[in-house]
C-alpha cells in the first residue's frame, strides 16, 4: 500500500462498490466503519483499529430514516458534512462514503430484514424496529462496500450483538470488531447526542456511568449477586441521582447473547442503561467476566 494517499469522497454506491472490488483484486484488506456523523472520538477509535487492521478504511456517513421510529430524533439528529469531512481525511480515512438518501433508498424497499432474537430487550424493546433499520441498512454497506472487516462500537453493545447475528445467518464473510467504548474525561461516553444536551443535563448525565462502575464493583465483590437485585439496586441509586433524566431503561443480561441469567451471573455480563433527557436519549452499558468463587 502506497504511505499516504489523500481521502476521496464518494457519493454514489456503484463507484463506490466498483472502487472497493477493485482494491480487492489488487489484494488490499478493506475495513469499515459505519456511522450517522457528527464524528467524535468514539467513531475515531473506530477508524484507529480499522487502520491497524486493514489496508484502507471506507467510513460511511448516512442518517439512515429507517432506524428511527415515530417521534424520534431523526430530524434533531446533528450534521455537520464539512466538519465529518475534515475529521476523516486527518484521522487516515481513505474513502468516506457519504451517499444521499436517493444513494440509498431509490426506492422503497421492497425487502427489509425483520431480526428475531435479542431485540425484547433493551434498546429492542424501547425502540420497536430499531435493530430492523440498522440491520436492513448495515446489510445495504456490507454489499456496497464488502469490506473484509467491520467496526463496531461497544457503546452500542446489542448493535454489536444483532450484526454478528446476521453475520452469521447469512454467512457473510466479515470479521465484526467490536471496540471499546470512548468516554469524556468525567466518564460520560461519548456520542452524537450529546451536544443535544442542555447545560444542567449535561452535568448530571456523567452519574450514569458512575452508578455503571460501583454496580459492577458490587458484583464483583460478590455484594449483588442476581441481574434483578443489580437492576433495583441501580435503579434506586440513578432515581436519587438523576433530576432532569427519566430512566427508560436498567437492565443485566449475559453478552453477547442478551439472554437473561438464571439466577446469578454466569460468565460475560452486561449491564446497560438508557436514559431520556429533553432532547436526547443516552445509552451506556458496562460488561464484566463473572468469576465463580
Ligand atoms: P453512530 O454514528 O452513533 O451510529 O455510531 C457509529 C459507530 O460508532 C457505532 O459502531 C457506534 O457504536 C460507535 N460509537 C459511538 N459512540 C462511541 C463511543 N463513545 N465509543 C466507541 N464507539 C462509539
Amino acid at each position: 500500500m502506497e504511505d499516504k494517499i489523500e481521502m476521496i469522497e464518494i457519493n454514489t454506491t456503484q463507484q463506490m462498490n466498483q472502487w472497493t472490488q477493485s482494491k480487492k483484486q489488487e489484494g488490499y484488506k478493506i475495513g469499515f466503519v459505519a456511522t450517522m456523523g457528527f464524528l467524535h472520538e468514539g467513531h475515531l477509535s473506530l477508524i484507529e483499529r480499522a487502520k491497524e487492521e486493514t489496508d484502507i478504511v471506507v467510513m460511511s456517513v448516512f442518517v439512515n430514516p429507517l432506524q428511527f421510529g415515530e417521534g424520534e430524533d431523526f430530524e434533531e439528529y446533528p450534521r455537520d458534512k464539512q466538519r465529518d469531512a475534515t475529521l476523516a481525511a486527518e484521522h487516515g480515512v481513505d474513502v468516506l462514503f457519504y451517499p444521499t438518501m436517493d444513494e440509498m433508498y431509490p426506492s422503497p424497499m421492497s425487502v427489509t430484514l425483520t431480526v428475531h432474537h435479542g431485540v425484547d430487550v433493551l434498546c429492542g424493546a424501547s425502540r420497536p424496529g430499531h435493530f430492523d433499520g440498522v440491520a436492513t441498512i448495515v446489510l445495504k454497506l456490507f454489499q456496497i462496500i464488502k469490506p473484509d472487516k467491520a467496526f463496531f462500537g461497544m457503546k452500542d453493545a446489542q448493535q454489536v450483538s444483532v450484526i454478528q447475528r446476521m453475520v452469521d445467518d447469512f454467512h457473510l464473510k466479515i470479521d465484526i470488531v467490536p471496540v471499546d467504548i470512548i468516554r469524556e474525561s468525567d466518564g460520560l461516553a461519548k456520542s452524537s447526542r450529546n451536544v443535544n444536551l442542555s447545560e444542567v443535563e449535561r452535568d448530571e448525565a456523567p452519574k450514569i456511568y458512575e452508578t455503571l462502575k460501583k454496580a459492577k464493583q458490587q458484583a464483583q465483590d460478590n455484594q449483588i449477586t442476581s441481574a434483578l437485585e443489580m437492576e433495583l439496586w441501580v435503579e434506586k441509586q440513578l432515581g436519587t441521582k438523576l433530576s432532569k433524566g427519566k430512566i427508560d431503561y436498567v437492565q443485566v443480561l449475559r453478552f453477547p447473547d442478551l439472554t437473561e441469567p438464571t439466577t446469578t451471573f454466569e460468565g460475560e455480563m452486561i449491564l446497560a442503561i438508557a436514559v431520556h433527557y429533553d432532547h436526547a436519549r443516552l445509552i451506556d452499558n458496562i460488561t464484566w467476566n463473572q468469576v465463580e468463587i
